[in-house]
């Protein structure tokens, strides 16, 4: 068959493969100069150093089957995420462990005592968080949440964290022993060459034809036997139902001889410095040697059309909307959606290309089955 994708992030190469794999052609398409979406990379002109330009990406898995996967198509190096974040002019480790916990309350508590400490602080009437703030208050007690989480979020996502569903601090864990890794999977690295190298490796294949700096037109559904659109989900169906609430990203880059900060990301917890963190770039690779560095400063916003998306906000209004376009969806014929934007999501990497491998089976198996004109939605989770 002949099948058009629309977007060349993860979601979109890792199904052109498997795909292509079985014999079908693809053609891949994608708005922007490059491929791999918000995950690419280069190798900044000055400097050498590889950037990452829509913000840092730390690949991190415990899915053994996509480690060995991505692993195939470049190498990786170690690389342990160890964040900090400065509050009031002072330097504490995230995530949240026992060195954030002893420095924060001048004390040398062992794990135990640092358990009851926390549970001592910490609001025990809050039995089921319904939100970020209550799911922070019933974990970490006011004091830290104020410090470290409150300032930042609102900065991050532009509203109060109590209308932020629970899940977004559930992404981090707190730590009653020194372990400063910011992630728990089982394996962590960086890929050598950068993630574009990745990507590019996925789509080497000889069914796959690329055409970069090209916008979808409706006019193309009558070129191709399916669709597999991995853009915004209201922009398939030209925003009728509303605009769904993204954050995009601005970023401020800086040059500078030596080392600006000694560490990879440096988040800032205070609500009134307007950035939400810096990033070093050199720091995301260890092993190699830079004299001159690059950081950029991160401002977070509210997401115009003309922007690039970042993080789904997902607050009540925003999933009233998606309720709509999930019911246009699923009467939708001759396309598929797929990965984060389509489905709305916060998703990791290692997720989307989980999911965009577990798509590609099920589609293959339709197509065996010749079922594939009948078009059917990615649901999973996305409600
Ligand atoms: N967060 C925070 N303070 C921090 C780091 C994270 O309040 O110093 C909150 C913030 O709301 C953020 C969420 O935790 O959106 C998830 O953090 P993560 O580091 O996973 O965000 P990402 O790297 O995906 O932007």
């Amino acid at each position: 068959m002949n099948f058009l994708i629309v977007g060349a992030g993860f979601t979109g190469a890792v199904i052109a493969r498997e795909l292509a794999q079985h014999g079908h052609q693809i053609t891949v398409i994608d708005q922007r100069s490059h491929i791999a979406g918000n995950c690419h990379t280069l190798r900044d002109d000055n400097t050498g150093i590889m950037e990452h330009v829509y913000g840092p990406h730390i690949f991190h898995t415990s899915d053994e089957l996509i480690w060995k996967y991505i692993n195939k198509f470049g190498e990786f190096v170690p690389y342990i995420n160890r964040v900090k974040t400065t509050y009031n002019n002072e330097v504490y480790s995230l995530p949240i462990n026992l060195h954030t916990i002893n420095q924060f309350y001048k004390k040398s508590m062992n794990p135990q005592e640092a358990k009851d400490w926390i549970k001592s602080i910490a609001s025990d009437d809050i039995q089921e968080p319904k939100n970020f703030e209550e799911q922070a208050l019933k974990f970490i007690g006011k004091d830290l949440y104020e410090s470290f989480f409150k300032g930042y979020t609102k900065k991050q996502w532009g509203c109060e964290p109590s209308s932020l569903p629970a899940s977004i601090l559930k992404r981090l864990p707190i730590r009653f022993n020194y372990d400063d890794n910011y992630f728990s999977h089982k394996y962590q690295g960086m890929p050598r060459d950068g993630y574009t190298y990745l990507v590019q490796n996925i789509l080497s294949h000889e069914n796959i034809a690329i055409k970069l700096t090209t916008k979808f037109d409706a006019l193309l559904k009558n070129e191709f036997d399916h669709i597999i659109w991995t853009g915004k989900l209201d922009e398939w169906f030209d925003y009728k139902k509303g605009h769904l609430g993204y954050r995009t990203l601005d970023f401020i880059k800086f040059e500078a001889e030596g080392d600006f900060q000694g560490t990879a990301v440096m988040n800032y917890g205070n609500e009134e410095v307007p950035f939400t963190r810096i990033s070093e770039h050199k720091h995301f690779t260890p092993w190699e040697e830079h004299h001159r560095t690059i950081y950029f400063k991160e401002y977070s916003r509210a997401c115009t059309e003309k922007d690039i998306p970042y993080y789904p906000i997902r607050l009540v209004d925003d999933k009233k909307i998606l309720d709509e376009y999930i019911k246009l969806a699923r009467d939708e014929r001759g396309v598929t959606f797929a990965g984060r934007l389509a489905t709305y999501r916060y998703m990791d990497m290692d997720v989307t290309i989980r999911e965009a491998l577990d798509l590609s089976k099920k589609m293959l198996e339709d197509i065996a089955q010749g079922k594939l004109i009948e078009s059917f939605y990615h649901q999973e989770g996305i409600s």
